[in-house]
């Protein structure tokens, strides 16, 4: 376990208290955090004692130093124990928060699967095809909301930078994969826009490279809202 030189500091103080309390035959002293084992000894004599019990009294400190006596007795034992874990630790050290356990990403739904690789296949050849391999590769989503909306490039808020493409469910289902793939050419022209540091959007720009990529510029696949297009 790494220790800072604090800790290491500290653990020699508390191992030269203990030995001016009269340990002996401990290799060395080292402080944990572990709530559930408060002083032990390992076969290598290793005295492993909580943290805590850097700021215990030496009335408690020899309790420790009885306890981890292999020569003690059962009886004097327990009571060197009873006197260990009436110390309460958690005054001393506050016991470190739990790393919260990471949020999981909403899983894709196992039916859009293969329409998302056919996607990212599509935006892999026409990215070839039509702007040199130049877009990098990015997320894509089928939306289950979108209705009107045909497709939607998302724009990190703070770099501006491509995010991901959605492509709306309903616009596959009742379009077919011609039109969704003209969808997409629009999209990764606003993908364009974006990593070109152009402004996204419907203007000139956009205009003449959709006829150059044989996109009907007319096509207003989407109705952007702030930060989508
Ligand atoms: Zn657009």
């Amino acid at each position: 376990m790494h220790q800072s030189q604090q800790e290491l500091f500290n653990d020699d103080l508390l191992m030269r208290r203990l030995n001016t309390l009269g340990l002996s035959g401990v290799r060395i002293v080292e402080s944990h955090e572990n709530q559930s084992v408060m002083v032990s000894l390992t076969a290598r004599r290793v005295l492993r004692v909580h943290r805590a019990f850097t700021y215990a009294p030496d009335s408690v400190l020899r309790s420790i130093v009885v306890f981890a006596d292999p020569r003690t007795r059962s009886p004097r034992r327990r009571r060197a124990q009873r006197v260990i874990l009436a110390f309460p630790v958690d005054a001393y050290v506050r016991p470190r928060p739990r790393r919260r356990p990471r949020r999981k990403r909403p899983s894709v739904p196992r039916e859009d699967r293969p329409i998302l690789q056919r996607l990212a296949k599509l935006h892999r050849e026409m990215n070839e095809r039509f702007f040199d391999g130049a877009l990098s590769p990015i997320r894509f989503r089928v939306s289950g909301r979108m209705r009107r909306k045909l497709g939607e490039l998302a724009l990190d808020p703070t770099t501006d930078r491509p995010l991901e493409i959605a492509i709306g469910h309903v616009h596959i289902q009742r379009d077919g994969w011609r039109e969704v793939e003209h969808t997409l050419l629009h999209e990764m022209i606003h993908q364009w826009q974006a990593e070109s540091d152009l402004p996204v959007d419907h203007g000139a720009i956009f205009r003449r490279k959709a006829r150059e990529v044989g996109v009907a510029p007319r096509a207003m696949r989407d109705i952007g809202r702030s930060r989508l297009q």
